[in-house]
């Protein structure tokens, strides 16, 4: 009953078995295939990295790729591919700048794959710029003055003209970038400064001392330089030295190198005043008789009377033309001393200066006339003048002080025979002299010998002189002097 009933419906149930079980058999042999496949599957790897920057120029050294069928590596590192062929295309041309592609073909069987590579070939190396050697020393006020310099290269050759040059202090800096973009720089430390000064050696030291009156030489110098060496040439010498007027006077020397450094020194000159010894007042009795203005017309007439009494007398002179009786004067033993050149107050009385260059100058015409080089001297107008006010207020102060300083030795008067002013007649001249020297020990009578009633009137002074007991003598330095009260 079983079997009958088994073999009454048994087919359907057995076909679905079947075809459930060869289903199931298919499907595995399915995965069998694919697993198999799958394991034999080809694959192409990139050695190193996929996108690479690669300097122009340069060899490429391809990194290469990594074969493999799954689980089993074709392409080892050192070892040749033994089943598989690779085919690389595509470079990468060094020379060429850019982004390149490289293509790995593989194949293996029936299995092919393809990997890619990007290669950039660009520059990557930066120029260099080269400076040329500066001198270790530069003036120190003067320009730096470039030495020159160089930029090169690789890839785009001199492009020194490119170079970017900028002044710092202490330093310059150049700066340049390829057509890459690839910078450099480079930086000169500027030379420095020469800071050694030169030398200055004073003859004589730096104070120097002489007397008033006395014309200042200059003891010498020298002047040297550790690289310049000798300078004393380029030395100057700034300050002047006043011989008349007492004081302190700094002379200033300087000198400058090559490189700008320079040197001062000062050496203080002192002009130290004349000393005077005290005066030697005249035994017994005496009158100094001057004579101012001249020499004149009549001054040889007097140098006669004069001569006749044995009397001695003392002439103020000026530049008048009688320079033959400025002789005769000095040659019959009368004192000589300067008045002025030209007498002209405004021009005299202007300034010290102008008092000081004709006072010398009237010295040195006395001198080449007659030999004598006298420090006697009278202002025109004598110390007590006022008309020097109208130029110079105050100048006698100064003069009256300084003339001593300087050497000179002035007289005033204590008799005034007023023979420029009231007195026009011999007789008038005489009176006042008279008058004047009267109840005097000494005196110095003031005259005028370009008047000829002055003149006329001496042999009646001289007579009157000596019969009262009188000597007739000329001045020297020590004599007295009479200075009046200075009112300017
Ligand atoms: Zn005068």
């Amino acid at each position: 009953m079983g079997e009958r009933e088994s073999g009454g419906k048994p087919g359907l149930f057995q076909v679905v078995w079947k075809v459930l079980l060869a289903l199931l058999v298919l499907a595995g042999i399915v995965c069998w295939v694919l697993f198999w496949w799958n394991r034999f599957t080809l694959t192409v790897e990139l050695e190193g990295e996929e996108s690479v920057l690669h300097q122009y120029g340069e060899p490429f050294q391809d990194p290469g790729v990594r074969v493999t069928l799954r689980g089993t590596e074709l392409l080892m590192e050192g070892r040749e591919l033994s089943h598989a062929d690779i085919m690389v295309f595509g470079g990468p041309n060094v020379e060429q700048l850019g982004r390149q592609n490289v293509t790995y073909h593989v194949r293996f069987l029936f299995w092919e794959a393809e990997v890619h590579r990007t290669v950039t070939v660009t520059d990557m190396i930066s120029p260099v710029i080269t400076l040329t050697k500066a001198p270790d020393f530069i003036p120190a006020r003067g320009p730096y003055i470039e030495s020159g310099y160089q930029a090169y290269d690789n890839l785009d050759g001199d492009i020194t003209d490119r170079v970017k040059r900028q002044e710092l202090p202490g330093k310059i800096v150049y700066t340049v970038v390829d057509s890459c973009g690839n910078p450099a720089s480079v930086e000169r430390k500027l030379p420095v400064f020469k800071l050694v000064e030169p030398e200055i050696t004073l003859s004589g030291g730096d104070y120097w001392a002489i007397p008033t009156g006395t014309v200042f030489e200059e003891p010498g110098y020298k002047a040297k330089d550790d690289m310049d060496g000798d300078l004393t040439e380029k030395v100057q010498v700034e300050g002047e030295v006043s011989w008349w007027q007492t004081g302190t006077y700094p002379l200033v020397y300087s000198v400058t190198d090559s490189t700008d450094n320079t040197t001062t020194v000062t050496r203080n000159v002192e002009v130290i005043p004349r000393e005077w010894p005290d005066t030697q007042w005249p035994e017994g009795k005496t009158i100094y008789l001057t004579f101012d203005d001249g020499p004149g017309p009549y001054t040889q007439a007097l140098l006669n009377v004069l001569g006749a009494y044995g009397a001695k007398a003392t002439f103020f002179v000026t530049d008048s033309g009688y320079g033959n009786v400025m002789r005769e004067i000095v040659a019959q033993g009368h004192s000589i001393g300067i008045h002025t050149v030209t007498h002209d107050y405004g021009k005299i009385y202007a300034s010290p200066e102008a008092f000081y260059e004709d006072l010398t100058h009237m010295q040195q015409i006395i001198f080449d006339e007659t030999g004598v080089w006298t420090t006697l001297m009278r202002f025109p107008g004598g110390s007590s003048n006022l008309v020097s006010k109208r130029t110079s207020p105050g100048i006698m102060t100064t003069l009256s002080t300084s003339v001593r300083d300087a050497g000179y030795q002035y007289f005033d008067w204590n008799v005034d025979s007023d023979d420029a002013g009231a007195a026009h007649d011999a007789q008038k001249v005489f009176e006042n002299v008279v008058a004047g020297v009267q109840n005097k020990a000494v005196c110095i009578v003031l005259q005028h010998d370009i008047h000829s009633y002055s003149v006329e009137a001496v042999e009646n002074i001289l007579q009157w002189g000596q019969e009262n007991g009188y000597r007739f003598l000329g001045l020297n330095e020590n004599s007295p002097g009479f200075h009046h009260d200075v009112m300017n």
